[in-house]
């Protein structure tokens, strides 16, 4: 019965059974890969779960009571100190202050300027400029304007001048003569690497001696991001490091590489288009984000505790010869409530958050859900595909519910049956044997 089995979990995750090792050596590798999911360079991923594996056996992580949580932090306290541990500041010494943008064409940079002259004059004491050093293009000094008015920013441009070193200089000099405290100066950048770029902004640099130097990278370039911040960082040795577009679907594994590269820190993220969508980077954050790709960890130990496991290994069969009804979809709803919020499960699961977003099952839905299956014959819950129009209709009604619903129903199962199956090959495969024991 359930007491015995929980007796026994604990008894195995007090460390005097094997499922724990297995667990360790399986949350290393789910994590390494994770990681390199999230674009972390592979040789980067392979040091840090052996530096992991080596503070996890010092630590005696297998004798502990909660190995599985205590796995869990000392990956997340790792991840962090990877990605520079500490929050870093901006170093805005001199007056005024000069912060120079550098970084490929597209990645940012105007953008991120807007969002910095923003984020500094709502500190009050600060009252930015922005200059525009992109002389190659009329519409980057156009869309510079139009980013200074979004955001009542003063732009200095001299649209007669093709020379960005000139225009730096004249920018700090206005600056000067109008009581601006900070320069903000956007460059131009290339599509790829090339010299004649290099030397540009390393001859503003020179002209101008930033307190803050800024690499501004798209977070979407994965690897590329690695070798990108390594040539800006030979010719212009930073401060500092922006990611941007870190809305999207991306991970942030360019932000541990990028450190475990050039060694400097992340200081802020992008998180959208809009003047708003900019945020302080928080390494230990960031180590939630990466993390929130899959906690095996936890997800395994609440298994252990609440999945029957006689219930796992009949299911199991039934999926292999794909005999999985909505009798047993009914089953592992009762489970799932019992293991906590459906949402918070599958996101445990890797890379099943990412399929399951459109489904959006949430608890309240679970009434609907059994209410329908229970409108359902025994014919139909093995066998669901002989549910037609006139069947739903009697289903809708028998259960307070519409088709529309009882569509959506069958869509979501359909879905599940469809993720069940591919749980069986892969990880999720290990993942069932797990649960099974
Ligand atoms: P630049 O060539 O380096 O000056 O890059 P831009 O600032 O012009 O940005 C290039 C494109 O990326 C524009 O379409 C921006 O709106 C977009 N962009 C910049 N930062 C972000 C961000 O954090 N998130 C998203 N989603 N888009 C961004
Ligand atoms: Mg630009």
């Amino acid at each position: 019965n359930l007491s015995d089995k929980l007796d026994k979990a604990l008894h195995i995750l007090k460390g005097h059974g094997q499922i724990t090792e297995v667990n360790v050596a399986e949350t290393l590798k789910e994590v390494r890969r994770a990681l390199v999911d999230a674009d972390v360079n592979y040789k980067i991923a392979k040091d840090f779960t052996a530096t992991v594996k080596e503070k996890a056996l010092g630590q005696n992580v297998l004798k502990s009571l909660k190995p599985g949580q205590l796995m869990v932090k000392l990956v997340k306290d790792e991840l962090t100190e990877l990605m520079g541990g500490e929050v870093a500041g901006v170093n805005l010494s001199g007056n005024p202050s000069v912060v120079l943008m550098s970084g490929l064409q597209g990645s940012g940079k105007t953008t991120f300027s807007g969002k910095l002259a923003n984020f500094l004059k709502n500190k009050k004491t600060k009252k930015p400029l922005l200059v525009a050093c992109d002389v190659y293009r009329p519409a980057a000094i156009d869309q510079l304007h139009v980013v200074g008015e979004q955001i009542s920013v003063e732009v200095f441009s001299d649209r007669g001048n093709n020379d960005p070193v000139a225009i730096a200089k004249a920018g700090v000099a206005h600056a000067k003569a109008n009581g601006f405290n900070v320069v903000i100066i956007d460059t131009a950048g290339r599509l790829a690497v090339d010299e004649v770029m290099m030397t540009e902004i390393a001859n503003i640099h020179k002209a101008v001696t930033p307190s803050e130097t800024l690499f501004v990278v798209d977070s979407m370039t994965g690897q590329d991001a690695v070798n990108t911040a390594k040539a800006f960082n030979d010719v212009l040795n930073f401060d500092g490091v922006i990611l941007t577009k870190l809305d999207g679907d991306t991970r942030g594994g360019a932000a541990i590489s990028i450190k475990s590269v050039v060694n400097k820190p992340i200081k802020f993220i992008g998180t959208g288009e809009k003047m708003e969508a900019i945020d302080v980077f928080y390494p230990s954050r960031m180590a939630d984000r990466i993390l929130g790709m899959g906690d095996v960890v936890s997800l395994v130990e609440r298994a252990q505790e609440q999945f029957d496991e006689e219930e796992a290994r009949k299911l199991q069969k039934k999926i292999a010869k794909n005999q999985f009804g909505f009798d047993d979809f009914l089953k592992q709803i009762q489970q799932v409530k019992k293991m906590g919020n459906m949402k918070d499960l599958v996101g445990m699961i890797p890379g099943a958050g990412k399929m399951m977003k459109n489904v959006d099952i949430d608890d309240d839905a679970f009434k609907h859900i059994e209410a329908i299956i229970h409108s359902m014959t025994p014919a139909e819950r093995t066998k669901p595909q002989i549910i037609n129009a006139s069947r739903k209709k009697r289903i809708g009604k028998g259960s307070g519910t519409s088709v529309q619903q009882v569509n959506q129903l069958l869509k979501q199962f359909d879905q599940m049956s469809k993720m069940m199956k591919m749980m069986q090959g892969g990880g999720g495969k290990r993942m069932m044997q797990m649960m099974g024991k």
